[in-house]
Parts: structure tokens; sequence; C-alpha cells
């Protein structure tokens, strides 16, 4: 799968360029590893198309944890401090996601 603008409507880049400055791109990751999403050392971020099968904010929730690593690559207290900036209630969001994540279907 080649990568490509995310084009959700609920939570599309553009929503996030407005609130942040950056773009969001949309991408294949091998689906054996359980990887969201990435953000380079070069400011790329790639999201797992496997979050469109997700609700639309848990795909906000990974958006912001990828762009808080554009200020913090590491999961230090200050990278929560600024996901909880971009999404206040990324607790929840996380444990929603782990648990939907064994759901969803290999493919
Ligand atoms: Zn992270």
């Amino acid at each position: 799968m080649r990568s490509g603008r995310w084009n959700s409507s609920a939570s599309g880049s553009r929503n996030w360029r407005v609130r942040t400055g950056f773009a969001l791109r949309a991408s294949a990751f091998p689906t054996h590893r359980p990887v969201w999403g990435s953000c380079g050392r070069d400011g790329r971020i790639l999201l797992n198309w496997r979050l469109m099968m997700l609700p639309p904010h848990l795909v906000d929730y990974v958006a912001a944890h990828e762009l808080a690593h554009l200020r913090e690559l590491n999961h230090s207290p200050r990278f929560w401090d600024i996901v909880s900036l971009l999404y206040p209630d990324h607790r929840s969001a996380r444990r929603e996601l782990n648990a939907l994540a064994s759901t969803l279907p290999d493919l």
C-alpha cells in the first residue's frame, strides 16, 4: 500500500494541520507489529491504515500521540504533558485502543 494523505472526515489531516501546523500522512505498517503510528527524526509521521477500523476519537488520540513526538522523541513526563494538551483524555483513549486492538482482524 502506498503512502497517501489521511482522509478521515472526522479527524482529517486538515484539522490537525490547523491545530498544530503539522500535516499527517497515512501509510501501511506490517500487520504483525502492533504499531499505530510512528514519528521519525525528520518530522515525518506515519499512521497505520488499520486505524480506519477504529472510532475517530481513537484516531485523534494516535495522531496527538505522534504529533507530541515531534517535540519529545520519548515517553517522558514532558511528552505526556504535550499529549495532554492535544488530547486531554488520553489515558482512557489508550485503554480503549489497547482493548480494541486485539479485536481487529489481521488482513
Ligand atoms: Zn509514542
